[in-house]
Order: C-alpha cells, then structure tokens, then sequence
C-alpha cells in the first residue's frame, strides 16, 4: 500500500471511529455485562470474560437469563473458582460445548490464584479456553487496551465497508488488517461494543438497514448497492447426518436411568440416555442390542440435533424395569429436573410423553 492511499485511509478510518462512536453512545445495548458509553469506571473482567465465553456459541437473547442466573449464584470469579466442576456443567448445561465449562472452571481456578485478570492480550490468552479474540476482548473492553476485536459481526461490517472480494473464511486475515487500520488509540473497548452492536443491529446479516447505518457514507458495498452480496462466502460443505439410539429406561418411581458421558469427546462429562454410538450409516441392525434392560421397548420417535459438524438423529426408545446395569457411570434420576444437555433433553421429553 503506498503513503498516500494509506493517509486516506486514515483520514476515511478518524471519520468511521468518529461516527460509530457517536451512534454508540446514542444507541448502546444495555447488557448486564457491560459498561455503558461515557461510564468512567472499567466494566468488570469477570462480567467481560464470563459473557464472552457463554456468547461463543450461543446468541446474546439466549445467554442474558443464563448470565443473570450464574452471576446470582457465582458473584465473583473466586466464588466460581470454588464451586464443584459438576456444578457449573449443571448450570451449563443446553449452552453448548460442555468443553467450554470445564475451561471456565479451571480459568477461574487460575484467576482467583492470580488474585486479579490480567490485562494484556499476551497473559490473557494464555489462560485456559481463552483464544485470541477473547484475549482481544477482554483487554479492549474490560481495561480499554487498544486490542482489535473482531468478531462474526465486525467481520461482516468490515467485509461490507471495505466490499472485500475474498470469501468468508479465508477473507479472516485480511478482515482483521482492515479492522486493524481504522482501530482507535482511546475507547477501543467501546469501539470494539459500537461494531458489535452495529453488526447485530444495523449491519445485518439478512437486511442491512443501510438508510440508519452512521458508516453509509464510508462504506464501499452500500455505494456499490450491494451491501447483501458481502462477506463474500465459500460454497458451503453440506454437514454430515449421525445416526444413534437412546433408551429411556422408567424404574417404578418413575426416576429414569441415566449415563455420566466420558469426559473426553462431544457432551465430555454430562449426563445422558443410554445409548448406542453415533455413527454415520443408518444402523440397520437391531438398536435394541445395546439397550440398558430387556424391557418391552417402545419407539418413541427421533430425535434431531445439529451439532457444528453433523446432524444428529436419534431414535428414541421407552421402556419400564429394573436396569441391567447400576452404579458406576448410571444413576437414576428425576426426569423433570435433571440438567441435559439439549439433545438429550429432546429425546428424554420425547419418552416421557409415550410413557
Ligand atoms: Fe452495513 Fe449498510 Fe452500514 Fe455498509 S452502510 S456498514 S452495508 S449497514
């Protein structure tokens, strides 16, 4: 890039930081996590942290009840610190990758031996399940470090604002160095909240309201009148299917059997169904096989999941008695109230309607 595109860049860059900053304390979101605009003390790291590991997978409508609920029962990160694993897995449960808990637990143990977050990139993202745009996140956010942030939504601004031709996800590299060049030295973590908002808000992935967009002016695929052709995406790979069976296994008192899954792999550590192994033929042997008790079953429908890489199809099986096996990795348990993960969930509401 020569001296003078990159002056005009930078004049093009003060007048975006300027005017997304100016819709961002007009329009912030008010989220239980955050500081608002203009706010002279720092947002809280643990809040920061914590909202960023639960927004990994799951949508900010979605994660607001479940971060009211564990910021009520774990105020601080030393009260996360010392509570059970199996506790935070319960309260993690239907929020995605049960990974993601294990770490945060861990995290937290580290922190409260620490006595503080870190507040640089560097040390940050070297704690356990924080990547690189967590560390950026938290650094920019919850101590106003200029760290470039950049997320789904920043991704999709910048793709549009700058109409870059390479597709969605080897344009990431490039998004970030366009994101990088307009990066503000002061507020960087309100910046960083103004993009994101703007992305959920305005900057749409579906139906960009360019009309009410404070970046129309800068942005090269509003003037193209393309803002909906961008990012640019790779033709998409189709997911694999999975298929498996679960058994929901009813004792007398109407408790259900359930399996504490191996710590490693997907669901590592949660409870579940008894069940089959998932795999990627449709099974045309006999399910029942694997089945916890010779029980009259009964099929109680299929039960689909996706997951990031596969769909999952699960057929669903009911039955009464006593289990061939207990103890160990079984327990029985109320089936109203014990906490699964969602696919499990779906089949165990699915046999206890057939039963
Ligand atoms: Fe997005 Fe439209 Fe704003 Fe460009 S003008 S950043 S496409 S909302």
């Amino acid at each position: 890039m020569g001296a003078r595109k990159s002056s005009h860049r930078n004049r093009a860059g003060d007048g975006i930081v300027a005017a997304v900053l100016a819709w961002y304390d007009a329009n912030a979101r008010a989220l239980p996590w955050r500081r608002p605009p203009g706010v002279a003390e720092p947002a809280d790291p643990y809040r920061v942290w914590l909202s960023e590991i639960m927004l990994q997978q799951t949508t900010v409508a979605a994660v607001r009840p479940r971060f009211e609920r564990f910021l009520a029962r774990w105020p601080t990160v030393e009260a996360l610190a010392a509570a059970s694993v199996d506790d935070v897995l319960g309260e993690w449960a239907g929020l995605g990758y049960y990974a993601r808990a294990r770490n945060l637990h861990k995290c937290a143990v580290e922190i409260a031996a620490r006595g503080a977050f870190p507040d640089d990139e560097a040390t940050l993202v070297a704690l356990p399940g924080v990547g690189a745009y967590t560390a950026a996140a938290i650094a920019a956010i919850a101590f106003d470090k200029k760290a470039v942030v950049v997320d789904g939504n920043v991704e999709r601004v910048m793709a549009r604002l700058f109409a870059v031709e390479t597709p969605l996800p080897s344009a990431k590299p490039e998004l970030k160095r366009a994101t990088a060049s307009v990066w503000p030295d002061k507020r960087s973590g309100d910046f960083a909240q103004s993009l994101m908002d703007l992305g959920a808000g305005v900057c749409t992935p579906r139906a960009p309201e360019c009309g009410a967009c404070p970046l129309s002016r800068f942005c090269r695929a509003f003037a193209l009148g393309a803002a909906q052709e961008y990012p640019r995406r790779a033709p998409k790979k189709q997911k694999p299917t999975r298929y498996g069976a679960g058994f929901a296994l009813f004792d007398s008192k109407g408790r259900v059997l359930v399996e504490r899954r191996p710590d490693k792999g997907l669901l590592g550590g949660m409870l579940g169904l008894p069940g089959t192994e998932w795999i990627t033929e449709r099974p045309n042997g006999d399910a029942l096989a694997a089945a916890p008790a010779k029980a009259p079953w009964r099929h109680a429908g299929l039960a689909r999941h996706t997951f990031t890489h596969f769909h999952l199809e699960l057929d669903v099986y009911a039955g009464e008695g006593a289990a061939r096996r207990i103890g160990g990795r079984y327990e029985w348990a109320d089936p109203e109230t014990v906490r699964l993960p969602t696919v499990m969930r779906k089949a165990l509401d699915l046999a206890f309607k057939q039963k």
